[in-house]
């Protein structure tokens, strides 16, 4: 406050001739009123820019922390995203909590992949009172279809053209660059005052993407071997995009044990195809993928497909297809 008879002399009560117009007591008054005003303005300034999302950002949800992150780069400091998948969690044996739906009750935009990952969407934007404009990233995106259902028993409400999907598609870049376009044009039909900044950043995002695409596509390339074993069948669009090829997944189902034939199966691959490592993924217990490198007598590495917040090197999209293309250049090169 020591600044402010200086700023209120110089601005406001100048020039001294006026000034010296108005009685002594006047000038009291109307001095104290400016500083009473100011300090009101202070407060509301202090206080609003310690809450920003008070109204000022648009509440927006993801499924999941690559599709959050995606929803971040687009909309910036003008969105606040809420995740919906705890970091460290599978989508795939994830249950919609109450907790959870009234976190995300404020949200004007629901982004989800869509191809039967979100197995729960139904039940979660029917709790929003059908306020929430739901945009499904999948559509439109070339699905891979798999022999086996991929979340198992326990979804009865799919439609049923999404029984087979296979819903990783945030692991093909390329198919992220559309995901970006849906982003831009959903973030700017409820927020139509920021539409040209959304569309700068996307943008500026696609180009940040095609790098990316290049940099794996080109390092990819390089692999002497192209075969691998991952946990789940998480890396069909990777390998359909960088032209690599499944020698077997440890759990076709997530959440269901190999049979002891499977895993010989797998372990007669490893062996046939010259495969150096098994991949095990951190939201999933790494014992299978262990008995079978040992077996083998390959290594475990670790894939990781979601990433999250706090964890080094994965905090962002980008950086976790960074450390994916690292992963698969230690296994494959
Ligand atoms: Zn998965």
């Amino acid at each position: 406050m020591k600044n402010l008879p200086s700023l209120f002399e110089s601005k406001h009560l100048n020039p001294r001739p006026l000034e010296s117009r108005i009685p002594f007591c006047k000038l009291i008054e109307k001095k104290t009123n400016k500083i009473f005003f100011f300090m009101v303005a202070t407060f509301l300034m202090t206080f609003f820019s310690a809450f920003p999302c008070s109204g000022a950002k648009l509440p927006v949800a993801a499924s999941i922390f690559p599709v959050a992150d995606i929803v971040k780069q687009v909309g910036g400091e003008h969105v606040e995203v809420i995740t919906i998948v705890p970091p460290g969690a599978s989508p795939h044996t994830f249950e919609l909590k109450p907790g959870i739906v009234k976190k995300i009750s404020s949200a004007r935009i629901f982004f989800m992949i869509g191809a039967g990952l979100e197995y729960w969407n139904e039940k979660f934007v029917n709790s929003t009172g059908g306020r929430l404009k739901k945009v499904v990233l999948s559509d439109g995106v070339d699905l891979i279809h798999e022999k086996e259902h991929h979340h198992g028993e326990k979804t009865g409400k799919h439609h049923s053209g999404d029984m087979f999907a296979n819903p990783h598609i945030w692991l093909d870049v390329e198919i992220v660059k559309s995901m970006v376009k849906k982003v831009v044009t959903a973030l700017a039909s409820v927020d139509n005052g920021h539409a040209l900044y959304y569309e700068e950043r996307g943008n500026k995002y696609i180009a940040e993407l095609d790098r990316l695409d290049q940099t794996i596509y080109k390092e990819t390339g390089k692999f002497k071997i192209k075969r691998y074993v991952a946990f789940h069948p998480a890396w069909d669009y990777f390998a359909r995009r960088y032209g690599l090829e499944s020698a077997g997944v440890i759990e076709s189902v997530p959440g269901k044990s190999p049979t002891p034939l499977d895993i010989k199966n797998i372990v007669g691959n490893i062996k046939k195809h010259g495969v150096k490592a098994v991949f095990a993924e951190p939201q999933f217990n790494p014992k299978i993928a262990e008995v079978i490198a040992k077996e083998a007598g390959v290594k475990v590495l670790m894939l990781d497909p979601m990433g999250g917040p706090g964890i080094k090197g994965r905090e962002n999209y980008i950086d976790i297809m960074k450390y994916n293309l690292a992963v698969f250049q230690e296994a494959m090169l």
